[in-house]
């Protein structure tokens, strides 16, 4: 049996990190080793929360809320080296541990957060907050923390205490039911087509259609399932429209088919349970607890953004269906113009309106360069470089080591990057920190990282990426830019620790930076010819990006308007199916385009609480990011210094150490409007 009384966390590899640059020493540390590492941690930090929690002086911002936040320091770095490898460089070992280590981190927390003792000394500080003369971040701080503490069902009585652990457990597996009743839906269902029923289809998706057909047994014929990355495809590219149709029904009807599967009665539950679980914690509704400590705040304030964009979006869809229409007579069809036609006959629009091909963007993109891009922008807008230490072995050899630096040359941090796929790693891009940045007690510097998955290309070659691609790199440098440049004194509001619809915003605003031509000129250069991208290829590129903003913006705004009206009431629909209709009904959602996710598959809103009441999150973010670059198009520089420097101050640097609002506001003057992400759309 291990013993945890062996492991010295003061010495442990996991936790005590002599590498060079302070990094972990990943050479040191086996498979073996986390799970023994993890009990003592863990028993570690319940120490240190009973030495808190049994102080028996007076609580003081000092020997409770920093003791707080300072503890647990060795379950940090060994959790933050284990997640890293789950999801960067896993094995069996590694996934068998997840599977042990996930429940007994959720107990430990819930234990806290239920720790009377230890909310009886927050809360004597919060309720003599006033009196207390804290800076601003040290308030707010000590704010979230009660908050969450209450949230969490801190200030119920026995009874009501009970009452919510059941419910989160009851929403816990009705999520765990839901997801994987989606699963088994899009499991079971195949269409097997023969090469006679393929007309249309690219080569790329027969290819994936004849994996599908393979994996099921039937090699040699091909298969439509219902993955969104064959689903979407095959309804855009498939002449056959009877084939479209019977595709279109399947997808929509994921979840609601009846049988053991169907989620129907599970959304009935979960609704019940939610807006139980509002009513009990003071709440007028679900909404408004999800919203409370999010930027929007209010369903209210959700709506004010979404309904005009709705309004436009239906404006623009109407008139482009008129267009589609018009394609389908053009191509003989009398039928009519039906949901399974929309996809099909937009791409016939796109084909005739840009004669382009993504591929010729490709040889202009050279992973090195692009990697340089994003430092330079960093440099120009920020002041840090970037300096590559070779040699240094990570947690897998492809990773790579970065010294960030300030303008005046000294250390910030580290960033490592981690770009090319191998079995080993999840799909998917991503950031997170080995070590988050902060002032408090001894203070760190953080230690950020980026996963990608691009393809790998043999040696002697140079890696190329799709504009997608380019993007995705810009995207989570974005995210890691706001771990790196975080300034702020509390751990728990350092880097991305802000609301979920405030986290995409130094992200999606990166991106921008990507297709500044001063940008592309300098680093989009040919890889054989050395020459950079020509304007014109720039041009086409930019101008199908606003192409079938109607469809898209229909299909989103609908989900986001239907999860909004489930969880703004107090109570829940007896019949959420009926409910759904109605919404619909009621903001004459045309019936040529489905909700992007309909109830009964659901997964961000249903498979757990993630999105719940918060599926608007993507579009708010879209604002904010939209609106923060019109402040550069603006002034007319892109890379204006003053406005940089607020950019900095108030958003990449600030972390969640202030109100959203006020840090947007600081760095913009004013809140956004969705003007220019309805002009960035092409909906207005
Ligand atoms: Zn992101």
């Amino acid at each position: 049996m291990p013993s945890t009384k062996a492991v010295d966390l003061a010495a442990h590899p996991l936790t005590a990190w002599q590498g060079p640059l302070g990094l972990p020493d990943f050479a040191r540390i086996g498979d073996g080793d986390f799970s023994p590492v993890f009990d003592a941690a863990l028993k570690a930090h319940e120490a240190e929360i009973e030495a808190i929690s049994g102080n028996a002086e007076t609580p003081t911002i000092e020997n409770t809320l920093a003791a707080l936040e300072l503890a647990g320091e060795a379950l940090d770095r060994v959790s933050s080296i284990f997640w890293c490898r789950a999801g960067a460089h896993t094995n069996e070992a590694i996934q068998a541990l997840e599977r042990e280590i996930s429940p007994k981190m959720s107990r430990h927390f819930s234990a806290i957060s239920m720790n009377e003792r230890l909310f009886a000394r927050i809360d004597d500080l919060y309720q003599r907050r006033k009196s207390l003369k804290l800076d601003a971040e040290t308030l707010r701080v000590l704010e979230k923390t009660w908050k969450s503490f209450v949230r969490s069902g801190a200030k119920l009585d026995a009874d009501g205490k009970k009452r919510l652990a059941t419910i989160n457990e009851e929403l816990s597996s009705l999520g765990t039911n839901f997801g994987q009743n989606v699963l088994a839906d899009e499991r079971d269902w195949a269409l097997f087509l023969d090469e006679a029923d393929l007309a249309g289809l690219p080569d790329f998706l027969k290819s994936a259609m004849a994996e599908a057909a393979e994996m099921r047994g039937q090699k040699g014929r091909y298969a439509i399932t219902l993955s969104r990355s064959i689903y979407e495809p095959f309804t855009t590219f498939s002449e056959r429209r009877d084939l479209r149709e019977t595709a279109y029904r399947a997808f929509t009807m994921r979840g609601q088919n009846g049988g053991a599967t169907d989620n129907t009665e599970v959304v009935r539950d979960m609704l019940r349970l939610r807006a139980e679980k509002a009513k009990l914690l003071g709440y007028a509704s679900f909404a408004a607890l999800k919203l409370d400590d999010t930027m929007a705040k209010t369903p209210k304030a959700v709506h004010t953004l979404l309904d005009p964009v709705w309004e436009k979006a239906l404006e623009k869809a109407a008139s482009d269906q008129t267009q589609l229409q018009r394609l389908a007579a053009e191509a003989g069809s009398n039928e009519k113009f039906a949901a399974w036609d929309w996809r099909f006959y937009q791409e016939k629009l796109r084909a005739e309106k840009f004669a382009f091909d993504e591929a010729e963007l490709k040889p202009y993109l050279q992973l090195d360069r692009v990697i340089d891009a994003c430092f330079d922008v960093a440099t120009r807008l920020f002041g840090i470089t970037f300096e590559e230490k070779k040699g240094i072995t990570a947690w897998h050899p492809d990773a790579r080591v970065f010294v960030v630096k300030n303008a005046d040359g000294s250390e910030r941090g580290l960033f490592l990057a981690d770009y090319f796929a191998r079995p080993s790693k999840r799909s998917g891009a991503w950031m997170s920190a080995l070590k988050s940045g902060y002032k408090l007690g001894d203070g760190a510097s953080p230690v950020i990282y980026n996963i990608m998955n691009f393809a790998k290309p043999p040696a002697s070659e140079a890696a190329l990426l799709s504009v997608d691609e380019a993007k995705t790199l810009f995207h989570e440098f974005g995210h890691a830019l706001h771990g790196m440049l975080t300034d702020v004194t509390w751990p728990s509001v350092s880097g991305t620790s802000v609301s979920r619809d405030f986290v995409e915003l130094p992200s999606q605003l990166y991106e921008h930076w990507l297709t500044v031509p001063a940008v592309l000129e300098k680093h989009a250069l040919h890889v054989d010819t050395g020459k950079p991208m020509p304007k014109a290829l720039l041009d086409k590129m930019l101008a199908t990006r606003t192409f079938g903003a109607g469809f898209a913006t229909v299909e989103f705004t609908a989900s986001a308007l239907v999860d909004m009206a489930y969880h703004a009431r107090s109570d829940a629909p007896e019949q959420p199916l009926r409910f759904e209709a109605e919404t619909l009904e009621k903001l004459d959602m045309p019936d040529t385009i489905a909700m992007r996710h309909r109830t009964p598959h659901f997964g961000h809103v249903f498979s757990g609480d993630g999105y719940s009441a918060g599926y608007y999150s993507y579009m708010w973010s879209e604002v904010l990011d939209a609106d923060a670059f019109a402040a550069f198009e603006e002034t007319g520089d892109p890379f204006d210094p003053a406005l940089a420097e607020r950019l900095r101050k108030n958003i990449y640097a600030a972390g969640g150490s202030r109100d959203p609002e006020e840090l947007y506001t600081a760095f913009r003057g004013k809140m956004p409007s969705p003007e220019a992400m309805m002009v960035k759309r092409g909906l207005v």
